[in-house]
C-alpha cells in the first residue's frame, strides 16, 4: 500500500470515529468506537491490534464497543495519534512509551505526554538486523558503508536505530544508502537487492523475516558491544535479548542483541469503562489471545501488568487488575 493510500485509510477511520461523537465516547445509539494504532501488516503489532479487537468485538452487543485496528507507521505514529486525540489506544515499544511520557529523546521538542497511560505489556521485541548473506555483513559494525533500510520515521525501529547510531557516534552519511521504507516493504527490497540489510524491532517468529530467509538467504546478525551494553545498563526499558537459533533458515545459533517490550498504551482521556472492557476482553479470554500469535505463547498476565511500563496504569486497567487480585 502506498504512503498516500495508507494516509487516506487512516484518515477515513479517524473521521468515522469523530462522526460517532469522539473516540471512546458513546454516540446516541450507545456505541463507542475504539481505534487501536498498530504497525505494518507484516509485523506483530498488527496481530496484537486485530486480536484485541476480535475479542472486544465479541462483546459489542453487551458493551457497545466497536474496535478497529488499522495498519499504521508504528510506535511513534501511534503515540503521536494519542497526543493528537485521533486514537484512543495503540501499541508502542517500551523505550518510546518511556520517552513520550517523560518528554525525552525524540519527544523532547513536543514535551512530556502526561496523558499517556500504560495498559499492559505484550511480547518482547529484539532489535533485529537481517542482512543479505552475499553482503558480507556479519555484525552491526559491518553496516557502515552499506545500503541499509533504517525504517520509516514513524516506526519504533527507526527511533531505536537512531539512538544506537547516536551511541556509536554514527551519522546517516556513514551508510552508502539509508532508505526509509516501511516494515511491510523491506523484505522485498532486501531480496530484490535494493538494500544490503534491514532493521526491525519486532516479535519473533516474524513472517516477513521468514520470507527473506527462505527466498534470498538472508541471515540475522548480532548487535553487541560496549555501547549496546551501556544502553542496556543505563536504561530500564532495554534488556539484553536473543533471537533463538533455528527460527530462521540460515540462522542456526542464538543471535545476541538488545531489545524492548511491545506495550499497549492509551490516552488518559479515554474513559475508564471503555479501557476496563478492553482489558477484560483480553484477560477473560487469555488462552484464546495467546493462541493468536506464537510470539504471545509465553505471556503471563501478572508480569504483563508491570514489565516495560513506565507511564502510570490507566484507571480502567487498574480497576480490572485489582478485581483479579493482581495488584
Ligand atoms: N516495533 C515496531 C514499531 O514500533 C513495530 C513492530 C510490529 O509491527 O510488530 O514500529
Amino acid at each position: 500500500m502506498s504512503k498516500f493510500k495508507m494516509g487516506v485509510f487512516a484518515v477515513g477511520l479517524a473521521s468515522a470515529a469523530i462522526l460517532a461523537g469522539a473516540t471512546g465516547v458513546a454516540n446516541a445509539a450507545g456505541e463507542k468506537f475504539v481505534t487501536v494504532g498498530t504497525g505494518g501488516q507484516t509485523g506483530v503489532y498488527y496481530v496484537v491490534g486485530q486480536s484485541i479487537c476480535k475479542l472486544v468485538n465479541r462483546g459489542t452487543a453487551k458493551t457497545g464497543i466497536k474496535c478497529t485496528a488499522p495498519s499504521t507507521g508504528g510506535s511513534i505514529d501511534n503515540i503521536n495519534a494519542i497526543r493528537a486525540g485521533s486514537r484512543d489506544v495503540g501499541v508502542a515499544q517500551s523505550d518510546w512509551q518511556f520517552h513520550a511520557y517523560n518528554g525525552t529523546s525524540k519527544f523532547s521538542e513536543q514535551g512530556p505526554l502526561k496523558d499517556l497511560r500504560a495498559v499492559f505489556s505484550v511480547h518482547p521485541e529484539p532489535f533485529t538486523v537481517v542482512a543479505r548473506s552475499d553482503s558480507g555483513i556479519k555484525s552491526f559494525a559491518d553496516l557502515k558503508g552499506k545500503r541499509v533500510n533504517i525504517g520509516n520515521p514513524g516506526s519504533g525501529q527507526r527511533g531505536t536505530m537512531e539512538v544506537l547510531m547516536g551511541a556509536l557516534g554514527w551519522q546517516m552519511s556513514d551508510f552508502k544508502l539509508a532508505s526509509e521504507l516501511k516494515a511491510a516493504e523491506q523484505s522485498a527490497a532486501l531480496c530484490d537487492n535494493n538494500v544490503d540489510a534491514i532493521i526491525y524491532t519486532v516479535g519473533h517468529p516474524n513472517g516477513s523475516i521468514q520470507e527473506a530467509s527462505t527466498s534470498c538467504d538472508a541471515i540475522v546478525v548480532p548487535v553487541t558491544g560496549a555501547e549496546v551494553d551501556k544502553l542496556v545498563g543505563d536504561n530500564p526499558f532495554y534488556a539484553a535479548a536473543k533471537i533463538p537459533g533455528g527460527m530462521y533458515k540460515g540462522t542456526d545459533k542464538d543471535v545476541p542483541t538488545f531489545g524492548v517490550r511491545a506495550t499497549f498504551v492509551a490516552s488518559a482521556n479515554t474513559d475508564a469503562d471503555t479501557i476496563y472492557e478492553v482489558v477484560k476482553a483480553v484477560f477473560d479470554n487469555f488462552d484464546r489471545f495467546k493462541k493468536l500469535h506464537p510470539a504471545f505463547a509465553n505471556l503471563d498476565p501478572k508480569e504483563m501488568i508491570k514489565a516495560g511500563l513506565s507511564a502510570p496504569l490507566h484507571d480502567g486497567a487498574a480497576r480490572y487488575y485489582k478485581e483479579k487480585g493482581w495488584m
